[in-house]
């Protein structure tokens, strides 16, 4: 059996069950334009087709372990059981203005180990395949689609580093931006790296204007080191010259996640180290209030209060850096990344 998402094998099973090209159009037509997700709904195929889809191909491997709303209906935030019984999450953010955005997971986990992150505390379960990459997508478009409304951006930006699963993360960008299947425009997805310099390489290499959010989260080595341990590897002078590059060859402004923990990283002087650092970039600076979760009853930091954040963008502004303070949409549905995943683990292990 195989994902109705691999193209590439279901030509190939097509073809050698003697059916014309055409069939995988309709098929594709079906599944990603009309939102079909049973293959006997598929009404422009014959049942002898339709029949040899059911045995070989399946449309969702994932499960769905628990979908909760926030208060105001605005984020809905799933938590997921990968067929090798890891749990992933994926958050819909509905905005009045339609810029209907999803963040999805490309890991199980992560092995990045960021002090302040739900994620990183759970170390990397497993790689996703790209059609559980593009199952988290179809989802939430089909859910949007069934609301009169679409989904108009997709971050990488939930549990898992991209750039270290990076090959099925690259073909579940050319699905999402095929006109023939998703066809969303390459602007209107961010992948988010915590700073693997030799993937953002090849990320420049391959793909010309989808965008780029870096989690910066501090302005010098000596504070990213304390909460980030990839800044021991790739340190900010090295970091920055792979931005540099990506920068000159496609004009984009790269967006910097600043993370604002109390006592941490919202030290004024940080702020000045981050305007200078970004002073000659094309960039915008994304202020996250840190949202604090429990593990094993136990809380690590806590939020920056309000008046400090702004504060610490005043200057920013001052000095001509955009930036904007992220609003927490999400508080009541334990919505930061891995907060889930990790109370299911807890819940298992007792
Ligand atoms: S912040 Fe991102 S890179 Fe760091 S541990 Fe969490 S998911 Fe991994």
């Amino acid at each position: 059996m195989f994902s109705i998402h691999d193209e590439e094998k279901l030509i190939e099973l097509l073809e050698s069950h003697g059916h014309k090209k055409f069939r995988y159009a309709q098929i594709e037509n079906a599944i990603y334009k009309n939102f079909v997700t049973h293959f006997d709904d598929i009404q422009t195929i014959s049942k002898d087709l339709r029949e040899l889809l059911n045995q070989n191909c399946f449309y969702q491997s994932l499960e769905i372990e628990e979908q909760i709303e926030s208060a105001d209906s605005q984020t809905t935030k799933i938590l997921w059981k990968t067929s090798k019984w890891h749990n992933i999450e994926s958050v819909i953010m509905r905005h009045l203005s339609w810029r209907n955005t999803l963040c999805i997971s490309c890991q199980s986990g992560c092995p990045m180990a960021c002090t302040f992150c739900a994620t990183g505390k759970l170390w990397l379960l497993e790689n996703l395949h790209f059609s559980e990459i593009i199952e988290q997508v179809m989802y939430a478009a089909k859910l949007l689609n069934d609301e009169w409304s679409s989904l108009r951006n997709i971050v990488f930006m939930w549990m898992g580093e991209p750039f270290l699963n990076y090959p099925n993360v690259k073909k579940a960008i050319e699905i999402m931006t095929e006109q023939k299947k998703i066809n969303l425009s390459n602007r209107r997805v961010t992948i988010s790296t915590c700073g693997i310099v030799p993937g953002i390489e090849k990320f420049t290499a391959d793909f010309d204007q989808t965008s780029l959010a870096i989690s910066l989260h501090a302005p010098t080595d000596e504070v990213r080191r304390e909460i980030m341990p990839v800044d021991h590897t790739y340190p900010l002078d090295t970091l920055m010259t792979a931005l540099d590059k990506y920068t000159k060859k496609t004009r984009k402004r790269i967006f910097y996640e600043y993370i604002m923990i109390n006592g941490v990283t919202d030290n004024i002087h940080l702020a000045y180290k981050l305007w200078e650092l970004l002073k000659w970039r094309m960039a915008h600076v994304n202020f996250i209030p840190y949202n604090p979760w429990e593990w094993a009853g136990w809380v690590e930091y806590s939020t920056t209060p309000k008046f400090l954040i702004q504060k610490f963008q005043k200057v920013l502004d001052e000095y001509g850096v955009p930036s904007t303070i992220r609003v927490t949409m999400w508080d009541d549905i334990a919505a930061a990344c891995g907060q889930l995943a990790n109370k299911n683990k807890e819940k298992l292990e007792k």
